[in-house]
């Protein structure tokens, strides 16, 4: 967290007054990373997809969608219980029987759970009075149902296909914490992929396999990563089977993805309450059916955390200690970094400055003539830079620069005209 805010991954959010619990705010370098992870997203599962296809749905729908959903009911309730010693708010199904408070460690102080829930309301319209309650959407996926039909008739998709969707969604969490493990606005992305109910167990495999692929991609050890099926008392009101996929943050084995076979509740949900027909007509059997829902769901935060918690490493290195983000190449928020050796020599920084213009063509680069090389090094190193490029007197008299590699500290010469053709071959795929 100190690296993250230092470095500027991180920030508490408003921090100059005083922050707000359990807000924070993506920098510079942060955004870089998160946004890597997005593209990524979406190009292996929408853009590199003929079945897949997406969508950008308003953060504030119908209250009715709620309603039909169950969002609205005890369905998106958590369990709350207060403290009667130190009023803090828990929930119920984070404790045991007999724990004693979180906070003020007393023991048989909780009040009865009572269903709390976690949608958050907002009002729409100026005028007092006349305003209506409305909801900041809960999860991504009913924009993909409630545009099911209009998504079917502007697209040439067949069943199975899929939606997409990468965005906000908020919840009134009784207990966020854990840094941008859980909080009250997160990002999501989305899959609703429709299918034939016969399908759905081939369906929800295959599904699993391509997380599994996604992970893989992220960097994560798959030591790290655990699929726990989640017991049918414990399941969404929604679904009919769900695996959690779990990762090993440094403050516990918790909850990354999931993966939900949710039927065809929210279809049919959404049918009766708007009156609008849902079914899908097969082209050549002319077979009508409202399809069955497999849902692969990624958190943005949560996948941003992970990939830090894995790419995180201290090492000694000549005794002294060097703190290095190893990212996968491809999700580095600066893949070149760009140094003059000397900033008061003109004629290095006007070569440096020209190396750097060609390289942030293709690649995402940073200039940086700040301090001794060392200190840009450990710089570079903390934001997981892969390379750097060091211009001095040899680059003027005989074309060469040294690069140096991240993950091994080797520094090599390499001649002006061949530095295209080096990071085309090491930068692949980025
Ligand atoms: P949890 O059990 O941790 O509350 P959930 O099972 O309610 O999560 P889902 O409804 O399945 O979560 O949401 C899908 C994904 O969205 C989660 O796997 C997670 O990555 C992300 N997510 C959910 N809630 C939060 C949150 N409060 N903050 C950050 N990410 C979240």
């Amino acid at each position: 967290m100190s690296l993250g805010k230092r470095r500027g991954f991180v920030y508490p959010g408003s921090e100059i007054y005083g922050g707000l619990a359990n807000s924070w705010d993506y920098g510079p370098y942060g955004t870089e990373l998160k946004n890597n992870i997005k593209q990524a997203w979406w190009r292996m599962f929408v853009k590199r997809r003929d079945d897949m296809v997406g969508i950008d749905a308003a953060l504030i729908m119908n209250p009715k969608v709620w309603e039909a959903s169950g969002h609205l009911g005890v369905g998106f309730s958590d369990p709350l219980v207060e403290c009667r010693n130190c009023h803090e708010r828990f929930r119920a199904d984070q404790l045991k029987p007999g724990d004693p408070c979180p906070s003020c460690g007393k023991k048989g102080m909780f009040t009865e759970p009572r269903q709390f829930n976690i949608l958050m309301k907002t009002f729409l319209g100026a005028i007092e009075g006349e305003k209506s309650v409305a909801y900041l959407r809960g999860e991504t996926a009913q924009g993909m149902f409630v545009d099911f039909k209009l998504v079917l008739n502007s697209t040439r998709q067949r069943v199975p296909f899929g939606i997409a969707q990468i965005g906000k969604a908020f919840r009134n969490e009784i207990t966020p914490g854990n840094y941008i493990f859980r909080t009250r606005e997160f990002e999501q992305m989305e899959i609703e992929y429709f299918i034939r109910e016969k399908d759905w167990k081939k369906q929800f495999d295959y599904w699993k396999e391509q997380m599994e692929k996604w992970m893989d991609y992220l960097g994560l050890n798959k030591k790290h990563i655990h699929f726990r099926e989640i017991a049918e008392d414990e399941r969404a009101h929604y679904s009919k089977r769900t695996i959690d996929i779990d990762y090993d943050f440094p403050f516990g084995t918790k909850e990354l993805y999931g993966l939900a076979y949710r039927t065809d509740f929210d279809l049919k949900n959404h049918q009766s309450a708007s009156g609008q027909d849902m079914t899908y007509t097969d082209p050549v059997t002319n077979e009508k059916f409202v399809p069955h829902v497999i849902e692969p769901t990624f958190g943005v935060d949560r996948s941003v955390l992970a990939v830090l918690c894995e790419s995180y490493a201290e090492e000694k290195v000549k005794d002294e200690e060097r703190v290095v983000l190893r990212f996968p190449k491809y999700l580095a928020p600066i893949k070149i970094a760009v140094f003059p050796l000397l900033k008061n020599k003109p004629e290095l920084v006007k070569k440096a400055r020209e190396i750097y213009d060609n390289l942030r063509e293709k690649y995402m680069c940073e200039f940086d003539d700040n301090g001794n090389i060392g200190k840009r090094y450990r710089r570079q190193d903390e934001i997981g830079t892969p390379y750097c490029v060091t211009i001095d007197f040899d680059t003027l008299e005989k074309g060469v620069v040294t690069v140096r590699d991240r993950d091994t500290m080797k520094q090599e010469s390499l001649a002006v005209a061949n530095l295209n053709n080096y990071f085309q071959d090491k930068l692949s795929g980025c």
